[in-house]
């Protein structure tokens, strides 16, 4: 096995795995990601409910990179991968490697409507979706506190899709809006978040008690839910539900489906139905022992052979268990089985609020919100203090 690793996709899993191998300076890394950003998709539902700015949702991946010599990073969006060949398609150029890494994650379903009304919407997984949403909120807001005619005209939002990013974004606009609301009331008419679950609740999988506690919540905060149905049609500023609802809405948000990235479309090899590739023990591909897939991209299993759910740490320790594997493999050493596992699941529930479950401990309040902040803290500020550092380095070298 030869010495340049590519790893596709720097996010959660992509920086895991570069920051792991870039303490190997034999082994030369090079990160690729469309954009020259980390976006913290854990604080999404932050910056779309307007409690903060995109700049600090993001970890800038040149001056990350910046930090290792032999890290190299390349602003480019990958096209294609021929694991015959060894080479990345990218839009302008090919890149070739010994062994890949693939965490381009994976991105939203279009919800299939007229261009019009897609205009109208967005998801949740990207900056620039959450971004467009955020305007559009603030848009809105301001439109009424300026305009009389407009004052009194009630403002309607969907989300469909009532799992982790679904609640947390219902929950966090509502409480923004009451809040907004109770000091602006005269110029705004209300609010209505309308929460489209498939299943007989919210967070459906998830233990009885997080499940009450967010229903409880949502319903203090006036979020309307909508049980045991989808989205059935979207027309111009109406939604159709199956069970023959019909919501009028400004802007709806996905928050449902996930499917893979377009750069894996054309990729053969075993994938699952959410299209993630299927991994062997050790997250390698199973048709190319060369390529290791990690976070969202890859049908992930725990120990029980349980599909766990698409997450920032399961993406995290997949990222580390493959550039360990790497590491293991060129110093001919014996590969080591994934062992990935939810440590717990923490769920913002609007304004200084949030469940936390550690599996044999819940609890839900402040103290929840405080521990939910701490552990958006602990992954951000490292990374942050690294850009700085890598920022300091590039700078010194242009001057
Ligand atoms: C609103 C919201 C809240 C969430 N809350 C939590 C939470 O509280 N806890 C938790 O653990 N998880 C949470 N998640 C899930 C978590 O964010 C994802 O599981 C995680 O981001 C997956 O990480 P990843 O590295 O696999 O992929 P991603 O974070 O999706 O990153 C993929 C990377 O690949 C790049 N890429 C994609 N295609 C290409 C291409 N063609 N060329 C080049 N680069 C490409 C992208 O630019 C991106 O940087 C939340 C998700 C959302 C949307």
């Amino acid at each position: 096995m030869g010495h340049h690793v590519v790893i596709l996709g720097g996010s959660y899993g992509g920086i895991a795995a570069m920051r792991r191998l870039s303490r190997h300076p034999e082994i030369q890394v090079t990160l690729i990601d469309q954009h020259p950003y980390h976006y913290l998709q854990t604080e999404g539902y932050e910056l779309i409910s307007s409690n903060t700015s995109f700049d600090e949702t993001i970890v800038s991946l040149p001056a990350l990179c910046a930090n290792y010599e032999n890290v190299t990073f390349k602003h480019r969006t990958v096209q294609a991968i021929d694991p015959k060949q060894k080479v990345i398609l990218l839009t302008d150029g090919e890149e070739s490697y010994d062994v890949l890494i693939i965490a381009v994650g994976s991105v939203t379903k279009r919800f299939d409507c007229d261009e019009n009304v897609y205009h109208y919407s967005s998801g949740a997984k990207s900056l620039r979706g959450a971004v467009k949403l955020q305007q559009f909120f603030q848009k809105e807001l301001y439109k009424r506190l300026e305009s009389e005619k407009e004052a009194n005209e009630n403002f309607n939002i969907i989300i469909g899709g009532a799992g982790l990013s679904g609640v947390e974004i219902a929950a966090g606009m509502q409480h923004f809006f009451n809040r907004y609301y109770r000091s602006n009331a005269l110029s705004c008419a209300t609010l209505h978040i309308h929460l489209i679950a498939s299943r007989d609740t919210v967070l459906n999988g998830m233990h009885p008690t997080i499940i009450k506690t967010a229903s409880k919540r949502l319903k203090k905060l006036r979020v309307i839910l909508h049980t045991q149905c989808r989205i059935a049609a979207l027309a111009a500023h109406e939604a159709i539900l199956t069970n023959d609802t019909h919501i009028p809405f400004d802007f709806m948000i996905f928050a449902g489906g996930t499917t893979s990235a377009p750069c894996l479309e054309n990729l053969e090899v075993e994938k699952n139905k959410k299209g993630q590739i299927i991994v062997d023990a050790y997250l390698r591909c199973k048709t190319y022992s060369h390529i290791y897939v990690i976070g969202d991209s890859a049908a992930l299993l725990d120990k029980k052979s349980k599909a766990l759910p698409p997450t920032a740490q399961t993406a995290i320790q997949s990222g580390e268990v493959a550039a360990s594997n790497i590491i293991r493999s060129l110093k001919h050493k014996t590969l080591k089985k994934a062992d990935i596992k939810i440590k717990g699941l923490a769920i913002a529930l609007g304004g200084k609020y949030a469940a936390i479950d550690l599996g044999k401990i819940r609890f839900s309040g402040y103290t929840a919100y405080l521990i939910k902040k701490l552990i958006e803290r602990l992954y951000k500020w490292p990374l942050w203090w690294l850009v700085s550092k890598g920022f300091r380095k590039i700078e010194a070298c242009t001057i």
